[in-house]
C-alpha cells in the first residue's frame, strides 16, 4: 500500500478508534477516515450497563477521546454514516448515501449486535436490549416509570443491568436458561458465589428456565412467561442474551468468516488489504497456555490490543496480538476482574474470604497459573495478569496464603 492511499475504518468505537490512534502514533501518514453509523462520537460502552443506569456517570463523561483528538490527529471522523458494500477488486466502499470511497486498506471494526429473543411478544413496548448509548438512555427513561423489571439472561451484561436496576429501586428478577450464572465463563464455585451475592442483595434469580413468551396489554409488556407456564409480572424487560458479530460486509465481499471474520494475530483477513479487529474478529491468539488458539473475544482489552497489533503491521513494525485476555464487571458492590481463560479440570486455589466478598480464585494447569478471578481484589488481579503472562509455576500453598506477597512472587518470576 502506498503512503498516500487512505485507511478507511468502518466502525467508530473501541477497535476503530484505537486503530486510528495507534496508526498515527506509529507514524502512519496516509489519510485516515473513521466511519460510524451511530450518531454519537466514539463513547465508552461499559458504563452503559453500570454507572449510566445508576446515575453515577453522566453522558458527557462517556467520550472515548477528548475534544480535538480526531482533528489534532488528522482522523476524519464521520458519524451517522453506514457502510453498505465493499468491492475488494476495485478497493471501494459504498456508503448509505450512495458515496463511494476508495481505500488502500479497509479495516472492519463493525463490532457486534444483540441477539434477539425469538418468542411471541419480543416486539412489545417496554422490551429493551442494550448495546448502544441510545439503548441505555431508553432503559434509563423506562426505569423512571417502572417498579418491576425482568432481565432475560444471566451473563455479564444481564447481571450488571440487574444490579443497576436494583440500585435504582426496582424489584428485579433475572431469568437464565442455564442452571447456573455465567456458565460459559465461570466454574460452578464462582457461579454459585455470584448467585448468592445477587440474592442477598435482593435480586430474584430464576435459573434453568427458558422464556416461552412475553405477554402484554395494550401493546406494552406485562409478564414474562417461562417454559413451565409460570409468569413474572414486570413493567419492563431487558434482554441480555449475548451478541452476534456484524460480519455482513465481510460475507458479502467473500471474506472468510466463521463466528466472526477470521484473522491472523495481526488482524489480516483472507482478503489482502482488508483487516478486521475487535468484537467482529475471530482471531488467532499465539500465546495461549496450550499453544495458539482461535477465538472471538468480546472485551475492551481485546479490541484495543487487536487494534494496536493491526496498526503495527500497517506501520511496518508488526507486533502480533498476544497478551493475556482480561475483563471486568461491576455488580452491586462487587468489582469482578478476570484474567486468562480457565477450563474445566484446572486446579482452583482460593485466596481470601468468599463470604466477606474479597477473594481471588487462581487456576493452575499442569502447575502453571493460567487464569484468576478476583472479587474486590484489584491488586491481586494486576499481579495475576503478569504471573499468567509469565506462565509462572507457583506452589498452591503460597497462592492460598494471604501473608505470602504476590508482588514479591511476581518479581521473583520476572528476575
Ligand atoms: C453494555 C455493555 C457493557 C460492557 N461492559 C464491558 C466491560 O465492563 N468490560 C469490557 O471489557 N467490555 C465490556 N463490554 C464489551 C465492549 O464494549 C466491547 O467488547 C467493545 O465495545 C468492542 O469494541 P468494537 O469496537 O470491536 O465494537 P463495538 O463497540 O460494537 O463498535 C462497533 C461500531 O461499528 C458500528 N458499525 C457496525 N456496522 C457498521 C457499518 N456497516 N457502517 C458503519 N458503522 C458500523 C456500530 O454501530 C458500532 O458503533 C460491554 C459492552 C456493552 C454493550
Amino acid at each position: 500500500m502506498s503512503a498516500a492511499e487512505p485507511l478507511v475504518i468502518v466502525g467508530a468505537s473501541y477497535a476503530g478508534t484505537q486503530l486510528a490512534a495507534s496508526a498515527r502514533e506509529l507514524g502512519f501518514d496516509a489519510p485516515i477516515m473513521l466511519l460510524g453509523e451511530e450518531r454519537h462520537a466514539p463513547y465508552q460502552r461499559p458504563p452503559l450497563s453500570k454507572g449510566l443506569l445508576t446515575g453515577k456517570t453522566s453522558v458527557d463523561a462517556l467520550a472515548l477521546r477528548g475534544p480535538g483528538f480526531f482533528a489534532d490527529n488528522a482522523i476524519d471522523l464521520r458519524t451517522g454514516r453506514r457502510a453498505t458494500a465493499v468491492d475488494t477488486a476495485a478497493r471501494t466502499l459504498t456508503l448509505d448515501d450512495g458515496t463511494t470511497l476508495r481505500y488502500g486498506c479497509l479495516a472492519l471494526a463493525t463490532g457486534a449486535r444483540c441477539r434477539t429473543l425469538q418468542v411471541p411478544g419480543a416486539d412489545l413496548a417496554g422490551v429493551h436490549d442494550l448495546r448502544t448509548l441510545d439503548d441505555a438512555l431508553a432503559i434509563s427513561d423506562a426505569l423512571a416509570r417502572a417498579t418491576r423489571a425482568c432481565v432475560i439472561g444471566g451473563g455479564f451484561i444481564g447481571l450488571e443491568v440487574a444490579s443497576a436496576l436494583a440500585a435504582r429501586g426496582a424489584a428485579v428478577t433475572v431469568v437464565e436458561s442455564q442452571p447456573r450464572l455465567l456458565a460459559r465463563s465461570f466454574p460452578p464455585l464462582m457461579s454459585d458465589y455470584l448467585a448468592d451475592a445477587h440474592r442477598q442483595r435482593g435480586v430474584a434469580l430464576m435459573l434453568g428456565h427458558g422464556v416461552r413468551a412475553l405477554i402484554g396489554e395494550s401493546g406494552r409488556v406485562q409478564h414474562v412467561e417461562l417454559d413451565d407456564g409460570s409468569r413474572i409480572g414486570c413493567d419492563m424487560v431487558v434482554m441480555g442474551i449475548g451478541v452476534l458479530p456484524n460480519t455482513e460486509l465481510a460475507q458479502q465481499a467473500g471474506i472468510a468468516c466463521d463466528n466472526g471474520i477470521l484473522t491472523d494475530a495481526l488482524g489480516r483477513t483472507s482478503e489482502a488489504g482488508v483487516i478486521a479487529i475487535g468484537d467482529v474478529a475471530n482471531t488467532v491468539l499465539p500465546a495461549m497456555p496450550g499453544g495458539p488458539a482461535r477465538m472471538r473475544l468480546e472485551s475492551i482489552q481485546a479490541a484495543n490490543d487487536g487494534a494496536r497489533a493491526a496498526a503495527s503491521a500497517l506501520a511496518g513494525q508488526p507486533q502480533p496480538f498476544g497478551g493475556v485476555p482480561w475483563f471486568w464487571s461491576d455488580q452491586h458492590d462487587l468489582k469482578l476482574q478476570m484474567a486468562g481463560l480457565p477450563q474445566a479440570g484446572d486446579e482452583a486455589v482460593l485466596r481470601g474470604d468468599m463470604q466477606a466478598g474479597r477473594f481471588s480464585l487462581f487456576y493452575l494447569r499442569g502447575g502453571a497459573l493460567v487464569a484468576a478471578h478476583s472479587v474486590n481484589r484489584p491488586a491481586e488481579h494486576m499481579h495475576s495478569r503478569k504471573l499468567i503472562a509469565a506462565r509462572a509455576r507457583i506452589d498452591p500453598r503460597l497462592l492460598q496464603d494471604p501473608s505470602a506477597d504476590l508482588k514479591s512472587i511476581q518479581r521473583e518470576t520476572e528476575s
